[in-house]
């Protein structure tokens, strides 16, 4: 299956091409030429299946001309091996139809860890056959840096520079990401916000001999096997509330659209979906596009959610596309335009086919800590506060109550204990305490918010 940009201007490529390049040199993000589906009744078996099974298939479906199966079976397998919860990502009740999605059992405590752990053993396949060394630049906001280091510290086919804003992600965040001693991993504090971070990782992929120098390869989730990866679970958590022959609704939290629009992949492979719900905090630039018809990007404020605090959703383009029935020249004009003037009006048709299947939440700071602490006193559970501004969202949903609604549970409560102790009085135990990483010396850089004093780090890291 061949991969096509969003901005129509690059030549299509195969899927590990795609996964390696990240961005595409138009510009634009990659997407399959075509949506592989599933029947109802291969849905249906996905039920009761170990979840490196059904990861395995929703790979295949997008590589499997490119990886031979044994190879995509023996990765999954692997990934999902780090996990410290059987079930990989299990489903608990938290009322009549309300459920959460605990994506937060790997090594680093976030749902990021659900695709880094795939993207690692892929590159590792790859690079290694082709005797090549690349250099994953990284933008973070919190916990893709600490899933992507932690995933790849110590390969031998991959350097990785992490890049976070400084003073903008919670202290065991960082430590994630600077406690590693690995030789192949730096870490730089940013001054600036993420967005800062994400624009100075987009000026690296635009220039043509920057990109060539280090051979550089981006796992946010621009990168499309992240998107793939993260569609599994919309599938195990379905089948297993009576899907498909059961429509099951997301709530999900969400900032960089990486898992809306993992959503909308499940949902284009057949899987019924009923509603997502995009929830963002006060960063709302994704609510107040389904809302309004207008995607227009505001300040950047820090919530108690640092990792939705981002006001450029990277993965809306590729809903743009799909929304514009996938005119290239169209998405590309309205991202360029986007980019200079930081407004982009939707089309009303393609609004509209949007909100066939989204809905945008904005959840205030005092709803969060509130949804945290009447979680905790009516269920007993702690969550994070990225979960809670999902729980907050599903709460003011007005769905038929037939229908199961699923919040996307993104982070362990304890990786940001100091919300939760405000907001419960009760402190999240680290269930990786073990890993001593409060203990740990610390390793990282500071430099401007500046692309060219970044570049010229990144080169020096990579000794070109
Ligand atoms: C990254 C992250 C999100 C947002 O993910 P998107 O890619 O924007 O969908 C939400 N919660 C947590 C804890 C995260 O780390």
């Amino acid at each position: 299956m061949k991969y096509v940009s969003t901005r129509g201007e690059a030549p299509p490529i195969g899927f590990l091409d795609a996964v390696l390049a990240g961005l595409a040199p138009d510009g634009g993000l990659y997407v399959p030429e075509t949506w592989p589906e599933f029947t109802p009744e291969q849905i249906a078996e996905f039920a009761g299946k170990p979840y490196a099974e059904v990861a395995a298939a929703v790979l295949g479906a997008f590589a499997g001309d490119e990886l031979p199966a044994d190879v995509i079976a023996e990765m999954c397998t692997e990934a999902y091996a780090t996990f410290t919860h059987d079930a990989v990502a299990p489903l608990k009740q938290l009322g009549p139809s309300l459920f959460l999605l605990e994506l937060f059992h790997g090594p680093t405590l976030a749902f990021k860890d659900v695709a880094m752990q795939l993207l690692a053993r892929l590159y590792d396949h790859v690079l290694s056959r082709q005797n090549r060394v690349m250099t994953i630049v990284c933008a973070t906001s919190g916990d893709t840096g600490g899933a992507a280091v932690e995933a790849f510290r110590g390969r031998a086919n991959v350097r990785i520079v992490a890049l976070f804003p400084e003073g903008r992600i919670s202290e065991v965040q960082r430590r994630f990401m600077t406690t590693a001693a690995d030789a192949n991993v730096a870490c730089v504090a940013v001054q600036g916000t993420f967005d800062d971070c994400q624009a100075i990782l987009k000026g690296c992929f635009q220039d043509d001999q920057f990109r060539h120098a280090v051979d550089l390869s981006g796992v946010n989730s621009i990168n499309f096997a992240r998107i793939v990866a993260q569609a599994v679970y919309y599938f195990t958590a379905a089948v297993a509330l009576g899907a498909p022959a059961r429509p099951v609704a997301f709530a999900v939290p969400t900032g960089n659209f990486g898992d809306g629009f993992a959503a909308y992949v499940a949902h284009r492979m057949g899987l019924p979906i009923a509603r997502v719900i995009a929830a963002t905090n006060s960063n709302d630039i994704l609510a107040r596009a389904f809302e309004d018809g207008r995607y227009a990007r505001g300040a950047v404020a820090a919530t108690q959610s640092p990792a939705m605090d981002i006001q450029v959703a990277s993965n809306f383009e590729r809903l743009y596309f799909e929304a514009v029935r996938r005119d290239g020249r169209e998405t590309g004009r309205a991202f360029r335009a986007f980019a200079e003037t930081g407004l982009l009006d939707i089309p009303p048709g393609a609004l509209a086919l949007m909100r066939e299947l989204y809905t945008g939440a904005s959840v205030r700071e005092g709803d969060t800590a509130k949804t945290m602490t009447a979680t905790h006193n009516g269920t007993g559970e702690l969550i994070d506060p990225h979960t809670a501004v999902g729980v907050a969202a599903a709460h003011r949903a007005r769905l038929d109550a037939q229908t199961p609604l699923v919040v996307l549970s993104t982070a362990h409560p304890a990786k940001f204990p100091d919300a939760v102790r405000a907001a419960t009085g009760v402190t999240p135990i680290n269930p990786r305490e073990g890993q001593g990483l409060a203990g740990k010396p610390e390793k990282f850089d500071r430099l401007p918010a500046d692309a060219e004093t970044v570049k010229a780090y990144v080169r020096a890291f990579a000794k070109v």
